[in-house]
């Protein structure tokens, strides 16, 4: 995390323990799913060189090439959902001011639109306008796939819901919330809110696919 975001774990999530010295390394998981014939992507990550993201994270990121080692092309992804629109999230959806997944429509809340703003909403969601699939609430995408609306986070933070599965953006960001999700995170524009939210789909999801942690899944193994 770059420097002028990041502070100390206690400072970061207030009222948590840690142990003396304790760094928090920010992984960046996108979530590439087939159901019903089709081919979704969750989340874009941090993007290229030129990203919103790149005054922090770690750019370029590696998505396309990860995409390609698991033998998918950009134009086989028939949806992209965004859970939200921070830029290390969203900023691989568009590069050179173009949609980098030609055949996909791009999955975002109506209350995250209405939110974002600055290079988010000028490098990502305009170049984007004419792809977007608006959504109100929770929603079903396609047979077995389902969008929850999870504000708290930002105020349009959506997850997608496979099974048990939930790939759950930042509603969790630290392990540390799993253990008591009431605990806090910095930068969540809405902090009860985001408790709320949190604590519901602790209880509600078997796996979880978390935007940030060491590891894609936690909880009992996917099958
Ligand atoms: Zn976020
Ligand atoms: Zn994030």
């Amino acid at each position: 995390m770059g420097a002028h975001i990041r502070r100390p774990l206690p400072e970061l999530f207030p009222g948590a323990s840690f142990e003396e010295g304790a760094e928090w390394v920010l992984h960046f998981h996108c979530y590439l799913l087939r159901a019903a014939g089709r081919t979704v992507l969750v989340d874009t990550g941090i993007g290229g060189a030129d990203s919103p993201a790149a005054s922090w994270a770690p750019v370029p990121g590696r998505l396309l090439g990860e995409l390609a080692a698991a033998g998918h092309d950009p134009a086989d992804v028939d949806a992209v959902v965004l859970t939200h629109l921070h830029s290390d999230h969203a900023s691989g959806c568009v590069s050179d001011g173009a949609p980098v997944f030609p055949a996909a429509r791009y999955v975002v809340q109506r209350a995250e639109l209405d939110w974002v703003r600055g290079p988010m909403r000028e490098q990502v969601v305009v170049p984007l306008r004419d792809r977007l699939q608006i959504v109100d609430g929770d929603a079903g995408l396609f047979p077995g796939v389902r969008l929850l609306h999870t504000p708290g986070h930002t105020p349009g933070h959506q997850c997608v819901e496979v099974g048990d599965v939930v790939m759950s953006g930042d509603v969790v960001l630290h392990p540390v919330q799993l253990a008591d999700p009431t605990v806090r995170y910095l930068y969540d524009e809405d902090p009860e809110e985001a408790v709320r939210t949190r604590t519901a789909l602790v209880s509600r999801a078997r796996v979880l696919a978390p935007g940030h942690f060491p590891t894609p899944f936690v909880g009992d193994s996917p099958e």
